[in-house]
């Protein structure tokens, strides 16, 4: 199949990319390169490019005769969110549409989307099934939560047929070595917790030890982003065989606290890993916990790598060879 995949350059689109051309696909990655890495995405064809120019993602789609398309390119900060609501709205609703114009002009109707825990906000029960309320509380979820209700509508009056996979906590890396996770700044506790082993910063902080959990450190369900991919690829096969339109949610159906997140890192690494007890981070739910029963019983997702410490030491490789800057 011929796939373009917007945000093919970023640390998720990099694994999916990867993915589909283990799969066979013809992947033509599309990236403004504002946050990814060229490096990242390791075959197939590459095309710098912004989704605010319609024209030119027409031409793309008609000239590389795309037959789907996966679409993560997208600001996902949600601290900068509630700075710059704008730039969200802008870039992951606004630019959303000029790629669904595109699509609609050339006849392309099928879409993964990158969707994001973000829309379900504060839970009122974990695991978090696909319909739990959707009250998001930043506008990073905001903005997702808005696409996916614009994909719902274009689905009823164009045709559009699509699965959005809402992600909870990505982390790790391919076991190759090849690719991995190089945010700048970063933000995610994972890579935060790997850089201070490495003694790349000097502080880590663990974002409030008051919360009703069992530690007092909020609790997140870690995903292999290996098995994000394959969920993609997955979700672009049900469509080819003619699901009109799903919502799946994407995590291990397990938590983790920041506490033991750093203890299993201790352990993966054999460093001591020293990390202070700071302010809550503001937007914070203590506990973000999936159940992915459903997209394991529509389309037969299984994750390989559901451990955390499997997790903690497929990033640990990636951080430790130095990044892209060693690995290119
Ligand atoms: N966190 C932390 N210290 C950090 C970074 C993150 O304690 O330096 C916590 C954060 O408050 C959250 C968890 O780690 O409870 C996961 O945060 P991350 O930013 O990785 O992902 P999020 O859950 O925000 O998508």
């Amino acid at each position: 199949m011929n796939v373009l995949v917007t945000g093919g350059a970023g640390y998720i689109g990099s694994h999916i990319v990867k993915m589909l051309l283990e799969d066979n696909n013809h992947v033509i990655t599309l990236d403004n390169l504002s946050k990814g890495h060229r490096e990242a995405v390791v075959g197939g064809e590459f095309i710098k490019g912004d989704l605010n120019n319609i024209q030119e993602l027409k031409n793309i789609i008609q000239t590389k005769k795309i037959e789907g398309v996966i679409h993560l390119a997208a600001d996902s900060l949600v601290g900068e969110s509630m700075q710059n609501p704008e730039k969200y709205y802008r870039n992951n609703v606004c630019n959303g549409l000029n790629l669904l114009a595109a699509m609609q002009d050339c006849g392309v109707d099928k879409l993964v989307f990158s969707s994001t825990a973000a829309v379900y906000g504060e839970p009122e029960k974990v695991p978090i099934a696909e319909d739990h309320p959707t009250r998001p509380t930043n506008t990073y979820g905001d903005s997702k939560l808005f696409f996916e209700k614009i994909m719902h509508r274009y689905h009823q009056i164009h045709g559009l047929k699509y699965v959005s996979l809402r992600y909870f906590n990505a982390a790790g890396a391919d076991l190759s070595g090849k690719i991995g996770e190089a945010h700048n700044p970063e933000t995610h506790l994972i890579p935060i917790v790997l850089q201070k082993a490495l003694g790349q910063r000097d502080n880590l902080a663990i974002f409030g030890d008051d919360y009703a959990t069992a530690d007092g450190s909020c609790v997140r369900d870690y995903i292999h982003v290996s098995d994000l991919a394959s969920a993609h690829g997955l979700a672009l096969k049900a469509l080819q065989q003619g699901k009109e339109k799903a919502i799946y949610n994407l995590g291990n159906g397990e938590g983790y606290s920041v506490k033991e997140v750093i203890e299993t890192a201790r352990e993966v690494t054999g460093l001591p890993i020293e990390a202070k007890i700071a302010d809550r981070r503001a937007g914070d739910p203590a506990v973000l916990i999936a159940s992915s029963v459903k997209i394991k019983e529509e389309l037969h997702w299984e994750p390989k790598y559901p451990e955390l410490e499997k997790i903690i030491s497929s990033a640990w490789q990636w951080h430790r060879k130095g990044g892209f800057s060693e690995n290119g």
